[in-house]
């Protein structure tokens, strides 16, 4: 007996920021639009990624404002009790309101879900979970999840996934790796009162940053914490008779904690979609290559976010994926992803900011004699008042005789806030001179940028 096929006009695998985005211009554009998802519709970003985390990092910030800050204001508040499950509570529940805004969204704009893990029967067809689809366009959008050292007690330790998981707040915790997700979360267990411990294997955290985003965060994290842990790969994790784990480090050093974090880097959702049935091609690591249309070496199957592992945040998987469907589907030829100058924070204590070329990256693209460098350094006002005095520190790289600016950089308070009118400027190829027209406003961090 044939079996029967569901036949769309598009289908997206993956309803993450890609696919959703996708999805959803598809079907305003008239397509018939299957948008197929194995878990929870939102994806990495609103299920296990920023959406719980910032949520976190705001609770990380009030008991920041109430232990250390609200002293010196004048206020006689102290931190009893915190209820991280409370927390978690709340913040499901307003993952949840998301997930009903997103059903909404697909019912608006006839978008049908399919619930289930796509695999590739052939280019144009896939299996879900034993029903058939096929479509003209195939969107890959599957994105990645978290990668695991390969040491002994590895499963004794968690990811940020199990992060998200944890309805208990663990008393001592270390977090192992040096990016966006290590630092992050080290720095609100930090403020939230486990006590943490971040271990990275080289010299210092995010150290592919901006050398003054990197040093100033050491120097923060040494003075305020979390404990660092420099030079420090994990060996292996063992579970001690009482319980506790074991974090050993290939320098002979070890940690004793109730709970160790990987957070080492991520890999790409492909081994298990059966991408040669299509003739898809991925490279060693699973990435999957698209030109600049982000078309794969099959026409029409295309692959964006992070499965292609290019740069790995929401907002560039939802451009792209809207981009896409303006291509396809609303007769824009030429509509294509623009990966440069993208604007990108880590919500570490304090907050980073940065867009463009880093100081080493500016004078080896331009070389040292075509690059201005301006800085700023203070003490963030908010703090300036208190005891707790915290640094910022600005940056901007400027390139040629007109001073183009072609980075701009910065930690301290706010820094998040600030960063995406700046990068406006940027695309629209500002120089040190428009900055300089531009007048501040005083008193806030983000008016150094305009005065340096
Ligand atoms: P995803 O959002 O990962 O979606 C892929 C979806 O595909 C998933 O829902 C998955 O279940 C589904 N899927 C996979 N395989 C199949 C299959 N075969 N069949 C059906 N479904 C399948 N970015 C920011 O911009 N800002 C941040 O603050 C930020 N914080 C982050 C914090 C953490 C802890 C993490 C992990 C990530 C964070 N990111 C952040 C990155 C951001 O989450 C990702 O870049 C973004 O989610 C990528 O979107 P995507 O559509 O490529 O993939
Ligand atoms: P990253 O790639 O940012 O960082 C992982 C780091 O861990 C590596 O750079 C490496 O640093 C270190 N590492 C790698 N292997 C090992 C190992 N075996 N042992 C110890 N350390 C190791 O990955 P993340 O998982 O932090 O984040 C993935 C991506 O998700 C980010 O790049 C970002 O694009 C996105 N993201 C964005 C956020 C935001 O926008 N705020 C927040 C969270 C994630 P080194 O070489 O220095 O040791």
């Amino acid at each position: 007996m044939t079996q029967s096929i569901n036949e769309f006009d598009y289908l997206c695998i993956g309803a993450g920021s890609g696919g959703i985005a996708s999805a959803n211009r598809a079907a305003m554009y008239g397509q018939k639009v299957g948008l197929i998802e194995a878990n929870e519709v939102g994806g990495t970003c609103v299920n296990v990624g920023c959406v719980p985390k910032k949520v976190m990092w705001f609770g990380a910030q009030i008991a920041e404002a109430i232990e250390k800050y609200s002293p010196d204001y004048g206020f006689d508040a102290t931190l009893n009790h915190f209820d991280w499950a409370h927390l978690v509570k709340n913040r499901q529940a307003y993952i949840e309101r998301i997930h009903s805004s997103y059903q909404r969204g697909f019912d608006n704009n006839g978008v049908t879900r399919i619930n289930g893990f796509a695999k590739f029967i052939d280019a144009n067809t896939v299996d879900v979970d034993g029903t058939l689809y096929r479509a003209k366009h195939i969107l890959i959008a599957t994105g990645g999840r978290p990668t695991l050292p390969n040491i002994p007690g590895v499963e004794l330790g968690i990811t940020s996934d199990g992060f998200f998981a944890l309805n208990e707040q663990p008393k001592r915790v270390a977090v192992v790796g040096a990016g966006y997700i290590a630092v992050e979360l080290a720095g609100v267990l930090h403020a939230l009162g486990s006590k943490t411990h971040l271990a990275v294997r080289k010299h210092a955290p995010l150290r592919d940053f901006d050398p003054m985003l990197h040093e100033t965060l050491v120097e923060i994290m040494a003075e305020e914490g979390p404990t660092l842990h420099t030079h420090s790969t994990p060996k292996q994790l063992k579970k001690q008779t009482d319980g506790s784990l074991q974090l050993t480090f290939e320098n002979g050093n070890s940690l004793e904690v109730d709970c160790v974090i990987w957070a080492i880097g991520r890999e790409p959702n492909t081994d298990q979609l059966n991408l040669a049935a299509a003739g898809v091609a991925a490279d060693d690591s699973g990435y999957i290559h698209v030109n600049e249309y982000s078309t794969t070496n099959v026409e029409n199957i295309y692959a964006l976010g992070d499965v292609i592992g290019k740069i790995e945040l929401t907002p560039v998987a939802v451009k792209a994926g809207r981009l896409l469907s303006e291509r396809l589907f609303n007769n824009k030829p030429t509509a294509k992803m623009d990966y440069d100058l993208v604007p990108s924070v880590v919500f570490s204590h304090p907050v980073i900011g940065t867009i463009g070329l880093t100081e080493p990256q500016a004078r080896a693209q331009f070389g040292d004699d075509q690059i201005k460098v301006y800085t700023s350094s203070f003490a963030a006002m908010y703090t300036a008042v208190t005891s707790h005095r915290q640094a910022t520190k600005m940056k901007l790289i400027c390139a040629g005789e007109d001073e183009k600016v072609v980075g701009l950089h910065g930690i301290g308070l706010g820094m998040d806030e600030i960063l995406q009118g700046f990068g406006v400027a940027m695309k629209m190829g500002a120089t040190k001179a428009d900055f300089d027209s531009c007048v501040a406003i005083h008193p806030t961090s983000a008016e150094e940028f305009v005065t340096m």
